[in-house]
């Protein structure tokens, strides 16, 4: 293995420092932090293609997910068995180009239209993803629209209720909350990884999806995956890909098995090399200290306040801890644009309205590159008042 050879220094990797008075964009949920674990590894990740390779649009016809690379769906089925997060035995996986289009294929397969002439209605309980509302609306489909808070959901009929456990915005566990029989249930896992969240228990819903964009911080290779129990969902699931993108790119799953089969390494006393950390314990070692952080300022400055997470047993690191999640969803104490507040001192946040919630909220990514989480700290750190605008 060529893992521990450092990499050349090319453009890439040595970023100049930021300016003093840079823009920080704490908006999205860009996992931008796994840079550094993985450039320690150098080379050791590197997959190569050569010309005549992948060129059929399938991947494995005998499979119901017939452009599912198998080496991907090996690598995935490891994983899960190795973090026990979630069961695979007894799941159909349906590969996507990201969890985005997997929460697309799962509306339209979970859509009843024979059956049910009316658009059926998708609900998540506040705080919840932005993208739901949007993905559901967006091209104002007539199987499906969006609902708005599962709280709040008094209407007949069949529903889909996304359910974000760990969740995004405030890394809360969630359960269900409509609760109803003609409900279908669509659990959204993309943080149910350690570095994240205590590992209570193998979950086994009977549709889970997943991303690699959060367990490895590969967003920019967008590959998502669902474990889905009925075989006439997954199929549907599978009719909707093969319409929207006849698949999803071989070399993608190919990196993703690739870098899914590292990390499954990396949790192995046996297989571990010296030069490879575990990455889960690498990435909860980097998150707890960056939460630390945030928790003194938060603190001192009395502006703010932070969910607070229980002390729970992880059965993956074997230890009681608490969940230190990808984005802090900060409340301020006065009923401010909290949002406006921080784009005043050049960081960009998401404000609490985009959840469903309120403007005294904002949402900010914890998941940056070192050089911006400290240049945020640095300005975070010298916020006085609100009133007064400073
Ligand atoms: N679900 C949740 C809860 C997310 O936070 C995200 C990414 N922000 C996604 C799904 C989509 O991830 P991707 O399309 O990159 O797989």
């Amino acid at each position: 293995s060529s893992s521990g050879v450092v990499p050349e220094a090319t453009e890439d990797n040595c970023r100049p420092n930021l300016p003093l008075d840079a823009i920080i964009n704490l908006d999205h949920g860009d996992p931008t932090m796994f840079e550094s674990y993985w450039r320690k590894l150098g080379n050791a990740c590197t997959v190569t293609f050569t010309g005549y390779q992948s060129l059929s649009y399938f991947s494995n016809p005998k499979n119901l997910c017939w452009f599912l690379e198998p080496k991907l769906e090996e690598e995935i089925k490891k994983l899960h068995n190795v973090v026990g997060n979630a069961t695979v035995e007894g799941y159909r996986i349906v590969v996507g180009t990201g969890s985005s289009q997997l929460i697309q294929a799962v509306l339209y397969a979970l859509s009843d239209p024979l059956n049910e002439p009316k658009p059926i209605n998708v609900v998540s309980a506040t705080p919840y993803y932005s993208s739901y509302p949007e993905v559901t609306d967006f091209v104002r489909s007539g199987l499906y629209k969006w609902a708005g808070d599962a709280h709040n959901f008094d209407k007949d009929g069949p529903y889909i209720e996304m359910v974000t456990s760990p969740s995004n915005p405030d890394g809360v566990i969630r359960e269900p909350v409509v609760n109803r029989a003609q409900g279908t249930l669509v659990h959204d896992l993309a943080y149910y990884w350690p570095q994240y969240t205590p590992i209570t228990s193998p979950a086994d819903y009977d549709i889970m999806l997943f991303t690699i964009s959060k367990c490895t911080g590969h967003a920019g290779s967008r590959i998502g995956w669902a474990l889905v129990k009925d075989v006439d969902v997954a199929r549907k699931m599978v009719k909707f890909i093969e319409i929207n993108t006849i698949g999803v790119s071989k070399e993608s799953q190919q990196r993703a098995a690739k870098i899914l089969e590292v990390i499954t390494d990396s949790c192995s006393q046996t297989v571990r090399t010296p030069e490879l950390d575990n990455f889960f314990e690498y990435g909860q070692h980097h998150l707890t200290e960056r939460w630390k952080k945030l928790k003194v300022i938060v603190k001192r400055n009395g502006l703010f306040t932070l969910p607070k997470f229980p002390l729970q047993y992880c059965n993956f690191t074997g230890d009681f801890t608490k969940a230190h999640p990808a984005f802090a969803w900060m409340k301020c104490k006065e009923d401010v644009d909290c949002e406006e507040l921080f784009r005043g001192h050049k960081i960009l946040t998401r404000s609490g309205k985009r959840f469903g919630s309120d403007q005294k909220y904002v949402r900010i990514s914890m998941l940056s590159r070192d050089e911006e989480f400290d240049l945020f700290v640095q300005r975070f750190s010298a916020f006085h008042g609100i009133a007064n605008g400073n």
